[in-house]
């Protein structure tokens, strides 16, 4: 029965989604189940095409930023895995249902700033909370996920679209957000200065001209630009004066 009625609300949303109407939410179609499962293939993926750092003293720092801004986000529904990737680029990604990577050469950008690596953390739970991804997942599948479940080769074909780091892009709608939330979590949370991913977009900005090629997977990624620098940085404000909420 309530399969039935699952199967009910999918075929109103697709409608909803192919027709031109006001209130198609592609991440609807998506459960956390399936962003889970699609995530937990991808991320076997990346650690077998990528290098997985080992250092214990390294993954626990990393861990423990990610596990703290983690609690102080708006989604708790999921566990959350961070790893680094030894790369020598300047990137971090996140897969669907909560797996974070930061590369090697992040780590090694924002060595003894904190601040800004917290920050590019929280960017990255900022997608997974706002579920990037099932919107992403949402507008590949619409035809599968009406069926009702993803098949295996489903899972394996969206999953290797996550796992693929060179191709991944997110939109400037889905950058503003995970801005926006990185920021609002690292507030919330009080250890760390949301300054520091505001001050790491500047100094991508900077550091872009004289080494394009440890910076251009970021900016694939995560499109930088002056407009969302400019509007990290007004929404900070926004918080610090008492104009919205956090
Ligand atoms: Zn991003």
């Amino acid at each position: 029965m309530r399969k039935r009625r699952h199967a009910v609300a999918l075929a109103l949303l697709l409608v909803a989604c192919l027709l031109p109407l006001a209130g198609c939410k592609p991440e609807k179609l998506v459960s956390r189940s399936q962003e889970v499962e699609i995530g937990k293939e991808s991320a076997r993926e990346i650690e077998r095409r990528y290098p997985v750092n080992k250092d214990p003293d390294l993954n626990a720092t990393v861990d423990q930023i990610g596990q703290a801004l983690a609690a102080c986000s708006d989604r708790t529904d999921i566990e959350y895995t961070f790893k680094i990737l030894d790369l020598k680029e300047v990137n971090a990604v996140s897969l669907p249902g909560g797996w974070i990577y930061v590369y090697k050469g992040l780590i090694d950008e924002t060595k003894d700033k904190p601040d800004e690596l917290s920050g590019v953390i929280a960017h990255e739970i900022g997608h997974i909370a706002a579920r990037h991804h099932a919107d992403m997942i949402g507008r590949q599948t619409y035809a599968a996920l009406l069926v009702g479940t993803l098949t295996k080769g489903d899972v394996r074909n969206l999953a290797s679209i996550f796992a693929n780091l060179t191709l991944l892009r997110w939109s400037r709608k889905h950058e503003y957000e995970a801005d926006r939330l990185g920021v609002k979590y690292m507030y919330r949370c009080g250890r760390w200065d949301p300054q520091g991913l505001i001050d790491f977009f500047n100094l991508l900005m900077e550091k872009q001209k004289d080494e394009p090629s440890r910076f251009e997977q970021m900016f694939r990624t995560h499109p930088v630009t002056s407009e969302r620098i400019k509007r990290a940085q007004k929404y900070l404000d926004d918080l610090e004066a008492g104009t919205v909420q956090p």
